[in-house]
């Protein structure tokens, strides 16, 4: 079995000076630049062979500011926050964190991969549960469905079906009694700043 090494020539001149300071301003991102590409990461990754950069690319690219080819990549989105590489990585990078701030910049930006709905789900995701405190599948299926595929929605229709038969599937709104409390919460955990997991406003 053979491996295909994808080799691009990259330019300097492709590169956004801003990115990797932007990236570092997040929480847990304070140690990009001290990743001495050991590969540790990308060894213990368990998709990192699905990815089309590997956990050590993605830093490498991202702390040399190759911000298009980062956001765009799937690694960000195939990530599954195991926290293997985390934990093994001898310069303590916290690379899942990172991953996570590139997911959000991803987000804010528009920029990932056309047609891929686990962007889509995490953005529906976190609006829900921004404005709610709970998730509500139905909708969030519906929703997903109607912006990435609504032709594999509509051959869904018995398993829909079954699923609101079971109780599986509700049409009311869940939600928190007290969201008010839940939008402080937010607010104090640095959501005004993009650092807690929410796309930067
Ligand atoms: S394990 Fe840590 S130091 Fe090694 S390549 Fe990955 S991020 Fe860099
Ligand atoms: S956290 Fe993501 S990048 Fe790190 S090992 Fe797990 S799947 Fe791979």
């Amino acid at each position: 079995m053979g491996f295909t090494v994808r080799q691009t020539i990259k330019y300097e001149a492709e590169t956004d000076p801003g990115f990797a300071p932007l990236i570092k301003e997040k929480r847990g991102c304070e140690k990009l630049e001290a990743c001495i590409q050991c590969g540790t990461c990308s060894g213990v990754c368990p998709l990192s062979i699905y990815m089309d950069h590997t956990p050590r690319q993605v830093i490498l690219l991202t702390r040399s500011g190759f911000r298009d080819e980062v956001l765009k990549s799937n690694t960000i989105w195939l990530c599954a926050s195991c926290y293997e590489c985390t934990v093994s990585c001898p310069k303590d990078i916290k690379i899942t964190d990172i991953i996570y701030s590139l997911k959000q910049e991803a987000i804010r930006a528009r920029a990932y991969p056309r047609g891929f709905p686990i962007p889509v789900l995490a953005k529906e995701f976190y609006k829900m549960v921004r404005g709610f405190g709970r998730t509500t599948e139905s909708f969030l299926v519906v929703k997903l469905l109607l912006k990435t595929n609504i032709l594999a929605g509509l051959k869904m229709w018995k398993l829909g079906l079954q699923l609101v038969k079971s109780g599986r599937f509700g049409f009311v709104p869940e939600s928190i009694k007290n969201r008010g409390q839940l939008q402080q919460i937010l607010e104090r955990v640095g959501e005004g700043n993009g650092t807690n997991g929410g796309p930067k406003k």
